[in-house]
């Protein structure tokens, strides 16, 4: 039941929040539909989940529009986004979680008719499967997105290796606070990155008490 899940998760935001003394108000849930139907997309949002994300482009354009009558929805985009598809979806989205290329900020540029609030995304494990920017290649990347007055940083976004240890998780989401903080000293107009996306089903605890902002959160939320 989407119901009891969400009240689970919620309370272990809420616990996690309390372990390192945050505000609970300071998390924002993003509730990741990406593996499950327009029907129950729409459950979670008529209990209250009010930023959704998918990662597919063409199932993420088909529920927004037949969701229109939710008006306080915000989307995220969390997937790899390829290149030829960004003329079609990226003036519906309004958290894109997964910059991590020149080329790609160039295309957004292009087609954006409006500030695309990103999130860059890093590799902080430095693992060679592993999508994002490197933590060394980071202040240089950002540095570069200067002129593509459509791109706002708001913030960095990691995901944790699968079966990643908890000290692991720790490490890797500390590592991601510290980069998103040495950003945000800058005091970039075009990049003020207060934000944190990280954490999922299974770390999103962890993330919490490394001081995620945003967690991403999916198979918790849709489980028998
Ligand atoms: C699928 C996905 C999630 C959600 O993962 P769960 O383990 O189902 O919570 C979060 N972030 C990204 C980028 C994803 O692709």
């Amino acid at each position: 039941m989407i119901s009891d899940n969400l009240r689970k998760v919620k309370q272990e935001m809420q616990d996690s929040c309390a372990l390192v003394s945050r505000l609970r108000s300071d998390v924002t849930l993003v509730g990741v539909t990406k593996s499950v139907d327009l029907g129950q997309t729409i459950e979670l949002a008529k209990q209250g989940v009010d930023h959704l994300a998918e990662n597919r482009v063409d199932q993420f354009l088909s529920k927004k529009e037949k969701m229109r009558d939710f008006t306080n929805l915000s989307w995220h985009f969390v997937g790899n986004l390829q290149r030829r598809k960004v003329k079609s979806v990226i003036n519906e989205i309004d958290f894109f979680h997964a910059l991590d290329s020149i080329k790609l900020a160039n295309e957004i540029q292009k087609r954006a008719e409006k500030t695309i609030y990103c999130f860059v995304e890093v590799n902080v494990s430095g693992e060679s499967s592993k999508q994002g920017v490197t933590s060394e290649n980071l202040l240089d990347f950002i540095e570069q997105l200067k002129t593509l007055d459509k791109i706002k940083v708001v913030g960095l976004m990691t995901m944790a290796p699968l079966n990643s240890s908890k000290k692991e998780q720790h490490e890797i989401f500390a590592k991601l606070k510290k980069l998103q903080e040495t950003i945000q000293k800058k005091n970039l107009s075009f990049a003020p990155c207060t934000q944190t996306s990280m954490g999922m089903s299974n770390d999103f605890s962890v993330a919490i008490q490394e001081g995620a902002t945003f967690i991403r959160v999916g198979t918790a939320l849709f489980k028998d």
